[in-house]
C-alpha cells in the first residue's frame, strides 16, 4: 500500500510487516518521534487534529505577510540537525538568527538600551548578536523537514483511545473508529488533552495529572513605519516579555510592512486570561509603544491566546528519561508535558521515546516498567509487553 506524505507529495512505502505505531500529535515531539521510528524501518502515522504540522513551532499566513506565532528562536539548533537537515539540492531549513546590537551596555536582557536600532539602522558601529536559529522560510518549514517521509494525516482530531485484541484502536471527534492494527501508541500532545486518551494506563494516566501548563497572549503586529526597536529583545518587568520582528530573521523576504510578534509574560497573560482578543490587542500595543517611545500606526493588529503555552510543572516520572513509557499497555508520552517547553527538548523526548520503543518492541522480555520508572516490572509486563 502506498501512503502520501502531504507536503512533499511523495510516495511513502508502507512496512506492513513490522509493528504500526499511531502518534497523536504533529508537533515537533511527535513529528521526531514517528521520523525516527519510520527511519528505523517502523510504520507510524502521525494524526493532528490542526490543518497544518508544527504545533507550536507554527507560521501564519497573513494579509501583511508571515509571522512566526509560536516558537520564536531555537537555541540548540545543533540537536535538531540530524532532522532538519536538507538534501544536497535544497537549502538549509534552519539559519542563524543575528540583530544588531548597540555599543552601549545597560538596561535590559539581550540588547543594549540607550542606542536602539532596527535594522534599517544599522551602521557601522553595531555589532551583530548571535540570538539562535530559526526555521526558513518560516518554522512551519523546519516542522515540515522534520516530518521528512512521515504519513501524515492533518485535520484528524483523536477523541478516544482503547486496545482491542493486543492492538490500539482510535476513534476520531465524530466517533468514527480507527482500526488498523497499531501495535504501540505514542501521545505527543499536551497532558490536558492527552489525559483522556490514558485509561489503559493508570499509571500514566496519574503522572499527566500532576502537569500543568500556563497560558500565553501574543500579539502580531503589524506597522509600515519604523518602530526603532531591534530585532529581537527580552524585558523585565514590564507586560511585554519579549518582541520578535519577523522583518529581522534570515529568509522572511522583502515586505513593506515591518511585522512584529509581541509576546506577554507569564503574569500579565494569567490575569488577562479572560480578556477579550480586541481588549489585549489595545493593551500590547499601548505597552509596545512604550518600550518604542514613540506612537505606532499599526495596520495590522491581532492578538492570541495559547491556553496551553509553557509547561509549568512537567510529570516528574519523566525527569531522568525525557519521556513515559508504559511498556504493558505499549503506550508513550512525549513532548512538554514530561520535558521544559523548548523546541530542541521535545525533539529530543521523541527521539528517545522512538529509541527506546524500538527496543522495547522488539524485544520479547522488555523490562519497561524498570527501565522508565525505577520500578520493579509489574508481575505480568514480560508476557504483555511481547510483540507479534
Ligand atoms: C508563544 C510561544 C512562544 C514559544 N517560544 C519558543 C521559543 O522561542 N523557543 C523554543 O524553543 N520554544 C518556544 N516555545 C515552546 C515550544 O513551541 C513548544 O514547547 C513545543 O513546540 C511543543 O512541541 P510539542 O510537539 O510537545 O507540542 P505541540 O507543538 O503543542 O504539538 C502538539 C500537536 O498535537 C495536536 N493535537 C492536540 N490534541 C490532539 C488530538 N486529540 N488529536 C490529534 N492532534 C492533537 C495539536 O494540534 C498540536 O499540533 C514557545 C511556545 C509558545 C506557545
Amino acid at each position: 500500500m502506498q501512503a502520501q506524505n502531504i507536503h512533499t507529495g511523495r510516495s511513502v512505502q508502507s512496512n506492513r510487516g513490522l509493528p504500526r505505531v499511531a502518534v497523536i500529535g504533529g508537533g515537533i515531539a511527535g513529528l521526531s518521534c514517528a521520523r525516527e521510528l519510520h527511519r528505523r524501518g517502523y510504520d507510524p502515522v502521525v494524526f493532528e487534529a490542526s490543518d497544518r504540522p508544527g504545533g507550536r513551532c507554527s507560521s501564519r499566513a497573513t494579509r501583511v505577510g508571515w509571522f512566526d506565532d509560536g516558537a520564536q528562536v531555537i537555541h540548540k539548533v545543533d540537536r535538531l540537525a540530524g532532522c532538519a537537515s536538507q538534501r544536497p539540492d535544497e537549502l538549509a531549513i534552519t539559519h542563524p538568527w543575528t540583530v544588531a546590537e548597540a555599543p552601549t551596555d545597560e538596561g535590559s536582557r539581550g540588547y543594549r538600551r540607550g542606542e536602539d536600532k532596527d535594522e534599517s539602522d544599522l551602521d557601522a558601529r553595531h555589532t551583530l548578536r548571535l540570538v539562535g536559529a530559526v526555521g526558513v522560510p518560516s518554522m512551519l518549514a523546519l516542522a515540515h523537514a522534520v516530518a521528512g517521509e512521515v504519513e501524515l494525516r492533518l485535520s484528524m482530531s483523536i477523541g478516544q483511545a482503547w486496545r482491542r485484541g493486543g492492538r490500539w484502536v482510535l476513534a476520531d471527534d465524530a466517533g468514527a473508529d480507527i482500526d488498523e492494527g497499531f501495535q504501540a501508541l505514542v501521545l505527543a500532545i499536551p497532558a490536558p488533552a492527552a489525559l483522556p486518551l490514558t485509561s489503559e494506563s493508570p499509571m500514566l494516566n496519574a503522572a499527566l495529572r500532576a502537569v500543568r501548563y500556563g497560558n500565553r497572549w501574543v500579539l502580531l503586529l503589524g506597522t509600515e513605519r519604523s518602530v526603532g526597536l531591534p530585532g529581537y529583545r527580552e524585558f523585565e518587568g514590564s507586560p511585554i516579555e519579549r518582541i520578535a520582528a519577523m522583518h529581522s530573521k534570515p529568509g522572511r523576504g522583502r515586505c513593506p510592512t515591518q511585522r512584529w510578534f509581541v509576546e506577554a509574560d507569564a503574569r500579565w497573560s494569567a490575569l488577562h486570561a479572560d480578556h477579550d482578543a480586541d481588549t489585549v490587542a489595545d493593551l500590547l500595543l499601548e505597552n509596545f509603544c512604550a518600550h518604542a517611545r514613540r506612537p505606532v500606526l499599526s495596520n495590522f493588529l491581532c492578538a492570541h491566546q495559547w491556553t496551553q503555552a509553557f509547561v509549568e510543572t512537567p510529570a516528574t516520572t519523566a525527569r531522568r528519561t525525557g519521556y513515559l513509557w508504559d511498556g504493558q499497555a505499549r503506550l508513550g508520552i512525549c513532548g512538554d508535558s514530561v520535558v521544559v517547553s523548548q523546541v530542541d527538548r521535545v525533539h529530543r523526548s521523541g527521539l528517545a521515546l522512538a529509541e527506546h520503543m524500538v527496543a522495547a518492541l522488539r524485544s520479547r522480555s522488555e523490562p519497561c516498567c524498570r527501565a522508565v520508572y525505577g520500578l520493579a516490572p509489574r508481575p505480568n509486563h514480560a508476557a504483555l509487553s511481547t510483540h507479534g
